[in-house]
């Protein structure tokens, strides 16, 4: 199958990337998304909602030219900053020294990826709305919303990159044999600001992701090049201690008291924001195979996952990565590319959507845990003392391009035995000294 032009529908992170690699590779591209353009709105620039990049993000910037770009809006972060609620501090690091994860305004990177990819020559059409595909998987049915006016779309290839509750993979469900699953987890989330200090002074450790765990929900803030952080409280939508719970002013404030009492001050909108925002949803969605007729999905449109791992956007830059690879390798015949792609693809975004959920409950529960801190000392020491042996599935995750399917089943095999290591003799005491080379034997990567 010969492609010329491909429509690819939605300016999101993933889709725009993926429309600098197309053009790269000589396609004629046009990206259709269906709000007004973002670098026209007049509140751009206000909310800064931010989002964490890691290694595998930089690798699809890099392909593209633009990791330096991006790597001057950005902020390293070489661990969390745990925050009890005594106030206490702890700073746990993510991996090696040198190893940090990245926050980004995710309306700046946008921006600066549509600016990049039409100065590639490639066409953006805002206001323009994917509302259907043909049953054949070969044309797409289109509404300019600024008139009104319903088209008909028919490229080479449609590639819906319409994020989680893509429209193109609802006209796939209709089609033979496409397995799909969608669950909504019980946690939703509120963003919350901590403003700059005075000079555009951060009030808290700017060079940290902060954490605030408090078992059953968290509170997560990232840092803003502007000096402020964007907070993201995630927290039951039903139930005693919810959202829905939070009724009144009086709630809130008993709530942040209770809970949060060292950022309460720190967020003067809270009274404002908490009530004004909206709550977000989670959802995590699977679905296969990835392609039909010549329309395919990439990024949250095949694989919406929980944030927990900050990996939703990174692991959407991956498989624009693959993608990448697969046209050479295929020589641009899409009739190979489209199954390789979601053969490699789809058991690593599993793994990746498993990978989320268990850190969910490290970030708000183990992470203030003893026996999970111990165990991450050990691992680390194992990791600093033999880094080419052992390689910690944070980092196999954030810092390294190993498949996710063996990042996960190196979570499962590290866990098992740094969970027998605990019930060793005097472990406390023996840990650093004649256990060492033992612990490091049973922990290397197979
Ligand atoms: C709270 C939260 C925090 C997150 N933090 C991180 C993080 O730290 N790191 C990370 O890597 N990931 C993170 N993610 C995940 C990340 O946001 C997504 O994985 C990423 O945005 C997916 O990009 P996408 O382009 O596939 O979809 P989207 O970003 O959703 O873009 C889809 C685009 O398609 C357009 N569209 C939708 N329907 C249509 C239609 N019918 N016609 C035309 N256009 C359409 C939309 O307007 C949108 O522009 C987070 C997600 C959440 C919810």
């Amino acid at each position: 199958m010969q492609v010329k032009n491909i429509a690819i529908m939605g300016a999101g992170l993933v889709g725009s990337l993926l429309s600098m690699y197309l053009k790269k590779h000589g396609y004629q591209v046009t990206v259709y998304e269906r709000r007004p353009d973002y670098r026209k709105a007049e509140n751009y620039g206000g909310r800064s909602i931010n989002l964490a990049i890691s290694e595998r993000g930089w690798k699809g910037l890099a392909g593209v030219g633009l990791e330096e770009m991006v790597r001057e809006i950005a902020i390293p972060m070489p661990g969390r900053m745990i925050h009890d609620v005594q106030g206490n501090l702890n700073f746990q690091p993510y991996g090696k020294p040198g190893e940090a994860i990245n926050s980004v305004s995710r309306g700046g990177l946008n921006v600066m990826m549509i600016d990049a990819a039409e100065k590639a020559g490639v066409t953006y059409l805002f206001e323009q709305r994917i509302m259907e595909i043909d049953p054949s998987g070969k044309k797409a049915m289109m509404e300019d919303m600024s008139t009104g006016r319903h088209y008909t779309l028919e490229p080479d290839l449609i590639i819906g990159a319409d994020g989680a509750y893509s429209l193109v993979r609802y006209a796939m469900l209709k089609t033979d044999r496409f397995d799909y699953s969608q669950a909504y987890e019980a946690h939703g989330y509120k963003e919350l600001t901590i403003p700059a200090g005075p000079n555009g002074s951060f009030l808290i450790d700017r060079d940290a992701l902060h954490i605030w765990p408090r078992k059953q929900f968290m509170l997560i803030a990232l840092p803003n090049i502007d000096g402020s952080f964007t907070c993201t409280l995630f927290f039951s939508l039903e139930g005693k201690e919810s959202f829905e719970a939070i009724k009144t002013l009086a709630d809130l404030d008993a709530f942040f008291d209770t809970y949060f009492p060292d950022v309460k001050s720190l967020i003067p909108d809270l009274h404002h924001d908490f009530f004004a925002n909206p709550t977000g949803l989670l959802m995590i969605v699977k679905c296969f195979p990835w392609s039909h007729g010549n329309t395919m999905l990439i990024g949250d449109a095949a694989h919406a996952i929980i944030p927990f791992y900050g990996q939703g956007m990174n692991c959407g830059f991956e498989d624009c990565t693959v993608l990448d690879t697969l046209i050479e390798e295929f020589n641009h015949d899409w009739s190979k590319i489209m199954p390789a792609y979601e053969r490699l693809r789809k058991p690593n975004s599993d793994a990746i959507a498993d990978l989320a959920k268990l850190n969910f409950i490290e970030m708000r529960d183990l992470v203030a845990d003893a026996d999970f801190q111990f165990k991450k000392r050990i691992a680390a020491k194992v990791s600093a003392l033999h880094p080419d042996r052992f390689i910690p599935v944070y980092s196999m995750v954030s810092f390294s391009h190993l498949p996710y399917k063996d990042a996960l089943s190196e979570y499962h095999r590290q866990d098992a035995v740094l969970t027998e290591i605990l019930g060793w003799p005097e472990i406390e005491n023996r840990w650093e000294t004649d256990y060492l080379p033992q612990i490091a034997e049973r922990l290397f990567n197979k």
